[in-house]
């Protein structure tokens, strides 16, 4: 029985030698006492370097060297302290690791009662690049259904969910919300007069205007056709007049050149205030409905919605 094992322990070490899987093992007081080919490379150095190094000598050369175990931080004694604190933490850890060279692996560490640690280092470099061409596609994906592929600002799905979470966040926190309806006047007329793809090259340059002059988290998207929307949190009726007021006359003040042509285009706005529980449906409701006011007296205004509390 103990022959068999002895046999089978000796064929094990064999296969370790030649393994395309690193091996290692440390001693309790964190020394290399030995490693196979696989793992030297991780390091690109030699057995003659590396054995009777501790690890904490190991990782100081890698990062001086800067090869092997990709190491981002400035200050490597406190990112070894840090990692100090995973090590031997518990008696099996599993956790992936990219090399200087983009290599990755997947390391586990066995720590045995008495101290000594087993670690193993497996390549995972081909299932790393499928996973992050994964990533990217998906990436690729979710932007495209968030986005509206004409202006390229959100679309009207991607624009009425971050709404509605920003209410929610907002009527927890009882702040003053605005939301704006913005639709371009006499739109027809510039597709009757100078073509559809005039049109959509008037939506690009209204929808690229409006958002350079919005703050980074002011939620903008186009709700369809020639209609936007904008979403203020923490914006009570004063301010948001101003904003709606300045996009106004801003839009109103800029030669578009289209096709080799100048074209002046106005925008009518229609503002819905809230500071209570609302919903997407509400604001936009009263915010058509001033919307339409708006149409009506003249175009090229901003109106709010009369029912809405004074803020
Ligand atoms: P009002 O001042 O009352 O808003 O008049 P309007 O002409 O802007 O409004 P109306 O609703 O009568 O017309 C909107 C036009 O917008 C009709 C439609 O063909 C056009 N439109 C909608 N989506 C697009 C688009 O993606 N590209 C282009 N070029 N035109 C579009
Ligand atoms: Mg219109
Ligand atoms: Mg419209």
């Amino acid at each position: 029985m103990e022959n068999s094992f002895k046999r089978f322990a000796g064929q094990l070490a064999e296969f370790i030698d030649v393994s395309r899987d690193g091996y290692a093992i440390f001693s309790a007081d964190d020394i290399l006492l030995c490693a196979n080919k696989a793992f030297l490379e991780v390091f690109f150095r030699p057995e003659t370097e590396l054995i009777g190094q501790s690890f904490v000598e190991i990782m100081h050369t890698a990062f001086r060297t800067q090869k092997g175990p990709r190491i981002d931080a400035d200050n490597i004694d406190s990112w070894l302290n840090r990692i100090q604190q995973l090590r031997r933490s518990r008696d099996f850890r599993l956790f992936e690791v990219d090399l200087v060279d983009g290599r990755w692996f997947l390391f586990s560490e066995q720590t045995l009662p008495g101290g000594e640690m087993l670690i193993q280092a497996k390549d995972i470099t081909k299932q790393k690049i499928v996973e992050q061409h994964l990533n990217e596609h998906t990436r690729r994906l979710t932007d495209l259904a968030l986005t509206d592929e004409l202006t390229q600002i959100a679309n009207r799905r991607s624009f009425v969910a971050s709404v509605q979470a920003e209410i929610t966040r907002c009527s927890r926190q009882r702040c003053a919300m605005a939301f704006f309806l913005l639709d371009i006047d006499h739109f027809k007329n510039v597709n009757d007069s100078y073509g559809h793809q005039a049109g959509d090259e008037v939506l690009r340059q209204v929808a690229r205007l409006i958002k350079s002059t919005l703050r980074e988290y002011d939620i903008f998207g186009r709700i369809g056709g020639e209609e936007f929307g904008i979403f203020l949190a923490q914006t009570n009726r004063d301010t948001a007049v101003e904003v709606a007021e300045r996009l106004r006359q801003q839009i109103a003040d800029e030669k578009m050149h289209i096709e080799g042509r100048e074209l002046r285009i106005t925008l009518s706005v229609g503002i819905a205030l809230a500071r209570d529980k609302t919903s997407f449906e509400q604001l936009y409701a009263d915010a058509d409905a001033a919307l339409y006011q708006a149409k009506h007296s003249g175009r090229n205004k901003v109106v709010v919605a009369e029912y809405c509390v004074i803020l």
